[in-house]
This record gives C-alpha cells, structure tokens and sequence, in this order.
C-alpha cells in the first residue's frame, strides 16, 4: 500500500506530537484532575504491553511523529517505564522523548530514567507551600517531590527541567512570585496552565480559571517586568524571560488564549485508543487491530484516516455548544 509519510489532518495541521498514556492509576488525588475516592480503573489486561507501545511509536514516527509524551496517569508507576524509555528514546526520526509525571518517585527512578535515554522532562508542582501541597494533591507529599527535583538536578543530559503549575483562582495568586523565584534559583522552566474542564469532578467553573495574562501581570506588578521569547508556531506556551535576562517563564492558556489552530498532536490512552483532542469525544480502537494481527500498513492507515478526522478545536468558549470530553484528563494522558 502506498502512503505519505506525513499525517496531516483535515484543516491541514501536520500532526507531529504523540503522547502515549502508560497507566490510568496515580498515586495523587489532585483536586482539578482525579476525585479522592471511586476512580473507574482500566481492566489490567486492557493496558498496553511494552511491545505493543513500541510497535506503535515505531508506526507514528514512521509517518511523521517527531514528538513523544509518556504521561498519565502518573507514569512513574509503571514499574517498566525505564525500559519503555531504552525502547523508544532510539527510534530513527524521534527527535524529542519527554516524560510528565508528578515527580513522588523520581528521587529514585532519576538515575535509572537518564541511563535509559530519557532527555526531556516536565514535573508538576502546583505550590510550594506544605498545606497547599496537601490540599491540591490530596497527599502530603512536597518534600518528596522536592527531593525528586533535586535527585533529578544531577543528570544534566535531562533538561531542560520544566515544572507545570496549574493556575487556579484563589490558589495559586500568592504561588506566583516564589515560582518566579525559583524559576531563576534553579535550572527549571515554569509554565502556568490554566485549569480546564477535564477534573473528574466535573467541577470545573470558568471562575476557577486563573489566566496566563493575570499571572503574569503578578509577575510584572510584584517582580519584573517580562520579555517575550520567540517560541515555534506549534508551541503551546507563550515564553518569557526575565527583564535582567535570568530565567525563564510560560504560560499555556488553552482557555484563555486557545491554541488549536497550530495544535499538532494526537494521544494514546493506556488502553490503546487514539484521540485527536483532549476534548475529544470519539476514539479510535488500536488495541483491537493490535492484538487481532493488524498488519503495520492497517495500522497505518487507521492513525491517518483519525488524523484525517482531528477536531478542528474545542468548544469551552462555546457556551452550550461545549460537551466534555469522554474520559478524564488523567485517563487520557494529559
Ligand atoms: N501524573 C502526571 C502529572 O501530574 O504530571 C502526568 C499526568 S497529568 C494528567 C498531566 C498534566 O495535566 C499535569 O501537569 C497536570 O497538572 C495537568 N492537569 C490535570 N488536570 C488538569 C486540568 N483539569 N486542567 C489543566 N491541567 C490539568
Ligand atoms: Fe495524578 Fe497527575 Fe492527575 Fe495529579 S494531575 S491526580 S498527579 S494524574
């Protein structure tokens, strides 16, 4: 069968980023993501084996994946994450293999993460205050996280270290400023999201939506003033730098500011289904094909007729016309 080696998708997006879910089980309850109790989990044998996800990167890297995300669920919990990295960080044409994770284990798993290959990593840390830690994540586990982020400090061939803060109102005002702070005292990149409507919950309100644009005017009114740094098209996060030059800071505004005119990804559930936006409210079933002897050019041409069929952009700003999405965000893989 003939093919292109490119997925471009029906508003003529080249669909480059992947990002692989491993797990749907987490060892955080964070209040904007999970509920505390009563979580539906995947049927274990319904979750991706090693070679299953390796088989698939190798055919969405071969049609033009340049970008993989391993994330969750929290990751870190799959106990062969270091090996899914060896596997994938060496695929000819993979220019980027990154991890999000929420940083409880990585005091160990640094170091066997850096010998598999694993270059690029983001950890979210949404306070840096004890109480709040516990407040938001459900567990109180700040010191450990910092742990991690220190253990993680002395494998520079993982960088840059970018930390993901979730905006929310009457949270996060009063994070700001130390996250500027630490922005310039260590080698991490601080992006602040704005919180979606992907929590369990479902209590997601638009008043809960702390914007890029508020955050960083706390940044310019009790700091500094900012500098834009030039970002790729496809880029979600509006960089800055500080004034004096030390650091640097971003902010993902998918509310706000939404950016899917230039989205260029695609997601992998755990359970082997491919979406074309978070807010997604269709699938497409790999794990089937897969596992019923699907030959490599079938799977193929079930990620680009999907790609073909990628939303043209989500709906939140859309008053009724908004539908959430089928799953989640940490059964998704945000
Ligand atoms: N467990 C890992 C972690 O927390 O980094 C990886 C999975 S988590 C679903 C991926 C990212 O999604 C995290 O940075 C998390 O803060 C973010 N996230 C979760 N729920 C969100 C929501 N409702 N709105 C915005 N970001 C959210
Ligand atoms: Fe777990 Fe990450 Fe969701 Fe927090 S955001 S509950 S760490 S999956």
């Amino acid at each position: 069968m003939e093919y292109e080696h490119v997925l471009v998708d029906g508003f003529g997006r080249h669909i480059e980023d992947l990002r692989i879910s491993l797990t749907d089980r987490c060892n955080f309850r964070c209040v904007y993501c999970m509920p505390e109790e009563g979580m539906q989990w995947l049927n274990r044998d319904t979750i991706l084996t090693i070679d299953e996800i390796e088989r698939l990167a190798r055919i969405a890297v071969d049609l033009g994946i340049r970008e993989i995300r391993l994330t969750g669920g929290e990751p870190t919990l799959r106990p062969d994450l270091p090996a899914i990295v060896e596997r994938l960080a060496p695929i000819p044409g993979l220019k980027s293999l990154s991890l999000t994770t929420n940083g409880f284990l990585l005091d160990r798993l640094a170091e066997p993460l850096a010998k598999a290959g694993l270059t690029r990593i983001n950890v979210s840390l949404d306070t840096l205050n004890h109480e709040k830690f516990h407040q938001i994540t459900r567990r109180p586990a700040l010191d450990k996280v910092l742990a991690g982020l220190e253990t993680l400090e002395r494998y520079p061939s993982i960088s840059p270290i970018k930390l993901n803060v979730v905006g929310m109102r009457h949270f996060t005002e009063d994070e700001v400023v130390g996250f500027a702070k630490l922005a310039r005292r260590k080698p991490y990149v601080v992006r602040f999201i704005e919180f979606m409507p992907l929590d369990a919950d479902g209590n997601w309100e638009r008043e809960r939506v702390l914007s890029g644009d508020e955050i960083k005017e706390i940044v310019e009114r009790d700091f500094m003033p900012l500098v834009p740094v030039q970002a790729e098209a496809s880029s979600t996060s509006r960089r800055y730098r500080f004034a004096d030059g030390v650091g640097e800071i971003g902010f993902i505004n998918p509310v706000s500011q939404p950016f899917c005119a230039t989205c260029n990804r695609i997601r992998l559930t755990a359970d082997g289904q491919l979406r074309t936006c978070l807010f997604s409210v269709d699938e497409w079933d790999l794990r089937t094909p897969l596992r019923s002897g699907a030959t490599n050019d079938e799977i193929r041409a079930i990620l680009r007729n999907a790609v073909a069929h990628k939303e043209l952009k989500h709906q939140i700003n859309e008053g009724d016309a908004f539908q959430r999405a089928s799953r989640s965000m940490s059964q998704i893989g945000g």
